[in-house]
């Protein structure tokens, strides 16, 4: 599932192809992925030219000259193919595509359809239901260690899933909580309230520096990218703790000082942390 330097790296790879282009043809290939379409999706993308992109959590949009925004979420499996030219066989549950005045071929591709595609004025991208309510971007300066400790406040869940929740930062997601948590040596088990305070001056840091790294890894993917029927916003990265159950912790002595990484489950989903040096 993409996470916000996915999502991050996604939008990057379309605004280096799309800014200021002219969408010559739209192609809805379904009535909807998670959610229909909006009426009317195609021939309003038809002939619009593309002004701009912002991210906000895990939300791609792609702001055009008519003053409404494409809001992309990528769902579990979604995924953005760009090609030079149309492709000569179609790509399967390549469901939305779109097409440059340049001649660039750009396909939604979700197998799962889990995803979604909205258009709505670009003034009032704050208060779609999707994104009102969401806490502040983690790379922003209105994220640091004083907003975190209001909003974790009296919170009586695990920090991990505190940090989850969209409401109290955006765009996190399991593999970047659980390194975030790792390298700044907090429990994921540990009470939300008690990371208040001089812990999450520990946190933030952490938080920023894992997403920054990993963003940086995604843009370099990108350059690397050369091939055409290219996907965007896959690489590859060198977890420290997630998916490493059983593996040697990183920054311990073997055992039986650290018996290495250990898998829990939370909330229904993996927990990877190690018990030795996050308290
Ligand atoms: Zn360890």
């Amino acid at each position: 599932m993409p996470e916000l330097p996915e999502v991050e790296t996604v939008m990057q790879g379309l605004r280096a192809r799309l800014e200021g282009r002219r969408i010559a043809h739209a192609e809805l290939r379904r009535g909807g992925l998670r959610w229909p379409f909006p009426p009317g999706l195609a021939q309003r993308l038809t002939g619009a030219r593309v002004t701009g992109f912002r991210r906000r959590g895990k939300y791609i949009l792609m702001r055009l000259d008519g003053g409404e925004s494409v809001l992309i979420h990528l769902g579990m499996s979604g995924r953005i193919i760009l090609s030079p030219a149309r492709p000569n066989a179609v790509t399967p549950h390549e469901h939305m595509v779109l097409e440059t005045d340049d001649g660039w071929h750009v396909g939604f591709v979700d197998p799962r359809r889990f995803g979604s595609v909205d258009l709505i004025p670009t003034e009032r991208e704050d208060t779609h239901k999707l994104l009102a309510g969401m806490g502040p971007e983690p790379l922003d300066d209105a994220f640091n260690a004083e907003t975190l400790s209001a909003a974790l406040a009296g919170k009586r869940t695990p920090i991990k899933a505190a940090l989850l929740d969209q409401a109290v930062v955006a765009g996190l997601g399991n593999i970047y909580v659980c390194e975030a948590l790792y390298r700044a040596g907090i429990s994921p088990r540990r009470l939300a309230q008690t990371v208040a305070g001089t812990r999450a001056r520990r946190l933030v840091p952490e938080i920023k520096a894992t997403l920054r790294e990993a963003i940086a890894a995604g843009g370099s993917s990108l350059r690397d990218y050369v091939q055409p029927d290219g996907e965007l916003g896959y690489f590859q990265h060198a977890w420290k703790v997630y998916g490493r159950e059983g593996k040697p912790c990183p920054q311990c002595p073997g055992p039986p000082i650290c018996a290495g990484i250990k898998r829990i489950t939370q909330s229904g989903r993996s927990t990877f942390y190690c018990p030795r040096t996050q308290r």
